[in-house]
């Protein structure tokens, strides 16, 4: 009689990210959280919307989890690089399944349903009796597995070349792992973003943060993570982080300035910015500090960010890593477009003034 041993492993691989989903979803329901008041408001009672946000200590307490799976045993810490392929195919399947559930468990908007699969149709669900709310528990998990990958293609890098690792890789982990951690200690200030207040949450966002975000954001060490050390020159190294903490001033420092505007309009920013505002009399918009320079500086900044990414790896001529700045010219300049239009259609007459003042629209003196 013959045996037939049918080796599991690439559904396992396959399954991790549904796994993994299912942690950070759970930890996001159990673990303490602060109570924030948004800026969004509910559809129907029209009340400014409630969140818990715990994305920090979820990010932490996976990290940890991922840190003991690997050392007890169960999930070694190159898992995730040896089943990139299984994992990344996986997640793009839990991307469609949990996109066609947010979307086909909603009422019709009366579009065409491809559309509204697409774009979705609640603005913002809530799961667990409004314990989490959808599109944040999506930031944290895309988050979250993002690092996971990085740490996973880091450790398979360092196990493959131990006698000459890359520290273009170390650079590379640092700089995202700063990204990733700015925004989930900042998390509240995203309640404030396009995101959260124009966006319905359909397969675009779902399949964008349970797939796109955690496999191709990391795109350049996937590429990477096995090609040997290349002895990048040090300068090239100091240049990709000047230009990412250039690109993080610029986005951070523009993001927290209109956050504390929206605040209280009065207070000067980090002492040095003191609020210009043009007014219609019921309305404000910002025409100082980083506001002032380009109407969407802040882009600027994650262009910037994507651009010292993909130079901190050491191979500035390797194409996949320019994939990810490239990307973010793609998403941003028609996003800046459709913000641009739905800021003219709400505040008329002191948009056009505005746009008089900044006449830029992301890089100041060139677009
Ligand atoms: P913004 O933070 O630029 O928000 C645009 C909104 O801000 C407008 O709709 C308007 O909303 C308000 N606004 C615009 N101009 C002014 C002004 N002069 N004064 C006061 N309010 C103003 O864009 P996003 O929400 O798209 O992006 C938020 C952050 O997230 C950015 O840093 C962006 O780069 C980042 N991002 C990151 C991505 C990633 O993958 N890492 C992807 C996309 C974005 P209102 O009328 O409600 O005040």
């Amino acid at each position: 009689m013959k045996l037939y041993i049918v080796d599991l492993t690439p559904l396992l691989g396959f399954l991790t990210p549904w796994f993994v989903s299912a942690v950070v979803l759970g930890l996001s329901v159990v673990l303490p959280a602060r109570r924030v008041l948004g800026y969004v408001r509910d559809e129907r009672t029209g009340q400014l919307l409630r969140y818990r946000l715990n994305g920090p200590l979820v990010f932490v307490v996976t990290i940890g989890l991922w840190l003991l799976a690997g050392y007890s045993g169960p999930m070694p810490w190159d898992w995730l690089w040896a089943h990139r392929w299984s994992g990344a195919a996986g997640a793009l399947a839990l991307g469609i399944v949990a996109s066609a559930v947010v979307v086909l468990t909603a009422p019709g908007r009366g579009g065409s349903v491809l559309k509204e699969f697409y774009l979705g149709r609640r603005l913002n669900p809530r799961m667990f009796g409004g314990r989490v709310d959808a599109k944040m528990f999506l930031y944290v998990f895309g988050a979250t597995y993002l690092e996971l990958n990085l740490l996973s293609f880091a450790v398979h890098h360092y196990s493959t070349f131990p006698g000459d690792p890359s520290p273009a890789v170390l650079l590379y982990v640092a700089l995202f792992t700063w990204f990733i951690c700015d925004y989930l200690v900042f998390e509240p200030v995203h309640l404030y973003t396009y995101d959260l207040f124009a966006e319905r949450v359909g397969f675009k966002l779902v399949w964008g943060c349970l797939f796109f975000y955690p496999y191709f954001y990391g795109v350049g060490l996937w590429a990477a993570a096995d090609l040997p050390n290349p002895h990048a020159p040090i300068w090239l190294l100091v240049l990709s982080a000047l230009v990412f903490f250039a690109g993080w001033s610029l986005a951070r420092g523009a993001n927290m300035q209109k956050f504390h505007f929206k605040l209280d309009p009065e207070r000067t920013f980090l002492g040095l910015f003191r609020p210009e505002a043009i007014s219609d009399g019921e309305r404000r918009l910002l025409c100082s500090g980083f506001w002032g320079v380009s109407r969407h500086v802040n882009y600027l900044g994650e262009i910037l960010m994507a651009t010292g990414l993909a130079l901190s790896l050491g191979y500035p001529t390797l194409l996949a890593s320019w994939l990810y700045p490239l990307y973010y010219v793609l998403l941003l300049v028609p996003r800046e477009r459709d913000d641009d239009r739905l800021c003219a259609a709400k505040y008329g007459a002191l948009w056009d003034e505005y746009r008089r003042r900044v006449p830029w629209r992301i890089v100041p003196r060139v677009y």
